[in-house]
C-alpha cells in the first residue's frame, strides 16, 4: 500500500482543515511497528482537532485519532510479530504523531499494549481512551483506599465518554453511582448502566461554597470549573476525587477547605502519557470489570467518512456514549 485513506488535518490562512484523503506511505514519522488500523474511536480532544477550536494538533500535515485497535504487519521491536493484535491510546497520537484516523499507523513498539484475551479490537475501542480513563480514575480511587461501603460516587458528564463508563465500572464493583447530567433525558440510560441516582448537572455548575453538606465518598469527574469545586466541597472527611477532564472549563475556582479541614484529595488522571504497567493493569481491569453487554448499549458504529461531521457534536455534548470508528 504506497497510499492510505486517512483524515488529515493542514494549517490553513484562518486556523485549520480537516479532509478525509489519500495519505502517502512515505509520509509516515518515524517508529519500530507499523500496523493496519482496523477501529478507532471519537473522543473529545478527536473533536477539537477536526473542528480545530482548540489547538491540540502541533505538527502539520496531522493524521487526527488519538486511539486505533490493529494489527501489526510490520516490526522491528522485539516485543511485536506481525499478526500481533495491539492498542495504542496517547502519547501524541493526533497531536504530535501521525493519528488513529488512518488504514496505517507507525509508532513505537513501547506505546503498544496487547489486546486482552476475550476482548476484540472493536470491544477496546468502544472502550478507547474516554473508557481507558475511567479505569485510571477508578484505579487511583482504589490506590486512595475507597471502597463501596466508604459511601456514594459521584460521576459528572455522565452520559458523555468517560462518564458512561465510569458509571457502568463503579456500579459494577458495588458503588452507589450519583450521576450527573445535563441531559436528564437520558435518566433511563444512565440507570441502565448502572446509576442509582440521576441529578441535574445544574446543582453542581455554580459557583461552590468552600464547605458544603458532605454526599459522596469519592467520584470521577470529567467537567472541570465550577463543578469540580462543587464536588470538592460535597465530599466526605477523608473522600477523594478524580479530575479528568474539562467538558464545563478548565478553571478551578475551589478554596483549601476540603483539603485541610476534611483530609480530601484531589487526584489528577492522565491517559496520554500513562505510564505502560499501570496502562497494562487498567486493560486487563477493563476486561473484567466492564460488563460488554452494557458496552453494547452505549457504543454507536461509524465510519471514517463519518468522523469529520461528528466533530462538533461531541464538542457540543450531543454524543452519548461512545463512538466506535470501523477504519478497514
Ligand atoms: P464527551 O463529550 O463524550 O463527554 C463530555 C460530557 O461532559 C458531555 O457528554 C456532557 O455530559 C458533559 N458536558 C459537556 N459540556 C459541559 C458543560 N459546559 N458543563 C458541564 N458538563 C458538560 O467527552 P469525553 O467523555 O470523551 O471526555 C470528557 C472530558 O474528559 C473532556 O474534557 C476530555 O478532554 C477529557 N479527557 C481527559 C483524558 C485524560 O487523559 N485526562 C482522556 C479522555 C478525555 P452530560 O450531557 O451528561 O452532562
Amino acid at each position: 500500500m504506497s497510499s492510505f485513506k486517512a483524515i488529515r488535518i493542514d494549517k490553513a490562512d484562518k486556523g485549520t482543515t480537516a479532509t478525509l484523503t489519500q495519505f502517502d506511505e512515505a509520509e509516515l514519522m518515524d517508529g519500530d511497528v507499523t500496523v493496519a488500523v482496523e477501529w478507532s474511536t471519537v473522543n473529545y480532544k478527536d473533536g477539537l482537532a477536526v473542528t480545530g477550536k482548540a489547538p491540540v494538533v502541533r505538527r502539520f500535515p496531522m493524521i487526527a485519532g488519538v486511539d486505533f485497535a490493529g494489527s501489526v504487519i510490520q516490526s522491528a521491536h522485539p516485543d511485536w510479530q506481525p499478526g500481533d493484535k495491539v492498542i495504542c491510546t496517547g502519547w501524541g497520537l493526533g497531536e504530535t504523531h501521525l493519528g488513529a484516523f488512518a488504514e496505517r499507523a507507525r509508532v513505537k513498539g513501547d506505546w503498544l499494549v496487547r489486546l486482552p484475551e476475550g476482548m476484540s479490537g472493536r470491544d477496546a475501542m468502544a472502550i478507547g481512551t474516554a473508557g481507558l480513563t475511567a479505569m485510571l480514575s477508578v484505579l487511583a480511587l482504589e490506590r486512595q483506599g475507597l471502597v463501596p461501603k466508604d459511601g456514594p460516587m459521584i460521576v459528572t458528564g455522565a452520559a458523555g465518554g468517560v462518564g458512561s463508563v465510569a458509571v457502568a465500572l463503579l456500579s459494577k464493583l458495588g458503588y452507589h453511582v450519583i450521576a450527573s447530567t445535563g441531559r436528564t433525558s437520558e435518566a433511563d440510560y444512565l440507570r441502565g448502566l448502572g446509576a442509582a441516582e440521576v441529578i441535574d448537572r445544574n446543582e453542581l455548575s455554580g459557583p461552590a461554597k468552600p464547605l458544603a453538606k458532605e454526599r459522596w465518598a469519592g467520584g470521577v469527574d470529567s467537567v472541570g470549573s465550577t463543578t469540580l469545586a462543587n464536588l470538592l466541597s460535597m465530599t466526605k472527611y477523608h473522600g477523594a476525587i478524580a479530575a479528568c477532564g474539562l467538558a464545563g472549563g478548565m478553571d478551578l475556582p475551589t478554596s483549601v477547605a476540603p483539603f485541610i479541614l476534611r483530609g480530601v484529595c484531589l487526584l489528577g488522571i492522565d491517559s496520554v502519557m500513562c505510564p505502560l504497567p499501570i496502562r497494562k493493569l487498567a486493560w486487563q481491569r477493563l476486561t473484567t470489570d466492564l460488563d460488554q453487554s452494557k458496552m453494547a448499549e452505549i457504543t454507536h458504529e461509524i465510519g471514517l467518512d463519518q468522523v469529520i461531521e461528528t466533530g462538533p457534536k461531541i464538542l457540543a455534548g450531543q454524543i452519548r456514549g461512545r463512538l466506535v470508528v470501523k477504519i478497514s
